[in-house]
C-alpha cells in the first residue's frame, strides 16, 4: 500500500534533483554530481571543490532552504573525495568532529548541516561523529566581514565539550565552506589544546576570491 502511494505521488510530483530540477530519484542527479571537480589539498586543507556551480547551489539549498535530503549526496561526495586523495586515511581517524553552530542558530535552522553530512560519513567509514566542540560566542555572519575582522570575530568562539574527550585522538575536523580559514584555525587550536593527537581538516567547499 505504502509502495503504491509512493509511486502515485511520484507520478504526480516526480522527484527532482535539488540542484538542476531535472527528474531524479536522488537528491542530486548524476550530471550535477559529476560536474563537481575535485581540488587538490592546499597547505594541509582538504576541500572537495570550489564553492561555485552545482556544489554551491546544493550547499545553499541544504543550509538555507531546509533541503535535508541533500545530506545524502553531500555526504557521499565527501566519501568519494576521500577515496581519491591519499593524504587522509580514514582508518587512521578516531573521530569526526563537525564545526558546531551556536545554540541560537541551531534552534533557528533546526539542524546543523555539517553534523548531518558527518553522520553519512560515520555510516560509511564506521568512524564515530564526536560533538566535541561547542560554539559559545554567537558570532556575526563571517560572510559580511573583512578578513582581519573575521579572525577577531571568531576568537574564543569555541570550546571543547569535555563529555566528548579528544585527548590522544586523531580527529577529522569537518566544515561546509572554507573561506579565510579563521573558523578552522580556531577550532583546530581548541582541539589541540584539549589534547588531540592530530587534526586533519576537510571541508565540502572552498570559497574562491575573484580578482577585481
Ligand atoms: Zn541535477
Amino acid at each position: 500500500m505504502k509502495q503504491l502511494l509512493t509511486s502515485l505521488l511520484d507520478l504526480i510530483f516526480p522527484p527532482r534533483c535539488e540542484v538542476c530540477r531535472k527528474n531524479s530519484q536522488a537528491a542530486m542527479c548524476q550530471d550535477c554530481f559529476i560536474e563537481i571537480k575535485y581540488m587538490k589539498p592546499h597547505l594541509g586543507i582538504h576541500s572537495v571543490s570550489t564553492y561555485e556551480g552545482a556544489l554551491k547551489e546544493a550547499i545553499h539549498r541544504f543550509k538555507f532552504k531546509n533541503r535535508k535530503r541533500l545530506a545524502d549526496p553531500l555526504g557521499l561526495l565527501l566519501v568519494n573525495y576521500l577515496s581519491h586523495i591519499p593524504s587522509i586515511n580514514m582508518q587512521e581517524i578516531d573521530a569526526i568532529v563537525p564545526v558546531p553552530l551556536h545554540q541560537r542558530r541551531l534552534k533557528e535552522r533546526g539542524f546543523n548541516q555539517v553534523a548531518l553530512v558527518a553522520q553519512i560519513m560515520q555510516k560509511y567509514f564506521e568512524v564515530p561523529v564526536l560533538p566535541a566542540l561547542e560554539r559559545i560566542k554567537d558570532t556575526e555572519a563571517q560572510f559580511d566581514l573583512a578578513r582581519e575582522e573575521r579572525f577577531h570575530n571568531i576568537k574564543e568562539a569555541f570550546r571543547v565539550n569535555h563529555n566528548h574527550s579528544v585527548a590522544d585522538k586523531r580527529v577529522l575536523l569537518l566544515d561546509d565552506i572554507y573561506t579565510t580559514g579563521a573558523t578552522i584555525a580556531e577550532c583546530s587550536k581548541c582541539l589541540k589544546t584539549a589534547g588531540a593527537k592530530r587534526v586533519e581538516i576537510l571541508t565540502l567547499s572552498r570559497a574562491v576570491e575573484h580578482q577585481a
